[in-house]
């Protein structure tokens, strides 16, 4: 069977919709790429469908459009991935570059996980379960990737930033996406 996904040495996946953003930069000189970086979001928060996550990503995002978007007004951020709901995959940033999906944030010691992970969003919230074809997407991913680069470990936002972050959330079911990544 051939793989849904494919990393290819410029850092693009083969199988996604690719949606460039400006939201990048170089990672620092010799970084290792060891790290996936798991986060939620919606927007507005706990509506699903529509543009507004990759308008947002890629600095076209009506900040009018709806009341919350106002404190999204200049920022600009990015992640490399975004798995809807229906598991049909995004790609804003190739791997090979720095997204900015993780803030100010520390894994194992090592500030600044920008600079070695790899962002991954699913479009969700910390209130109710992930779909199954978000999962089936994320697991394909994250096996393409590690065919590319040396992953060691896979955490979640609220890892690296706790406090601060709480997303991918308690309703995303590591064992599961765990489990399915031995096998
Ligand atoms: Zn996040």
């Amino acid at each position: 069977m051939m793989a849904r996904f494919r990393v290819n040495s410029d850092g693009w996946c083969d199988g996604v919709v690719r949606l460039p953003s400006p939201n990048f930069d170089v990672r620092p000189a010799d970084t290792k790429i060891d790290l996936l970086v798991i986060h939620n979001i919606s927007l507005p928060p706990g509506q699903f469908g529509g543009n507004h996550i990759a308008d947002l990503f890629t600095n076209q995002l009506d900040c009018d459009a709806h009341p919350y978007f106002n404190q999204l007004r200049g920022l600009k951020v990015s992640a490399h991935f975004l798995v809807r709901r229906d598991g049909k995959v995004l790609q804003f940033v190739s791997a090979n570059d720095r997204a900015w999906h993780a803030g100010v944030s520390s894994y194992c010691g090592r500030e600044r996980c920008n600079d070695f992970s790899i962002g991954i969003e699913l479009e969700g919230t910390d209130f109710e379960p992930f779909a199954s074809n978000q999962y089936d997407a994320l697991i394909a991913l994250t096996h393409a990737l590690r065919s590319r680069y040396p992953l060691t470990d896979v955490v979640g936002h609220e890892h690296i930033a706790p406090g601060r972050k709480t997303d991918p959330g308690p309703f995303f079911d590591w064992m599961r996406y765990r489990l399915a990544l031995q096998g």
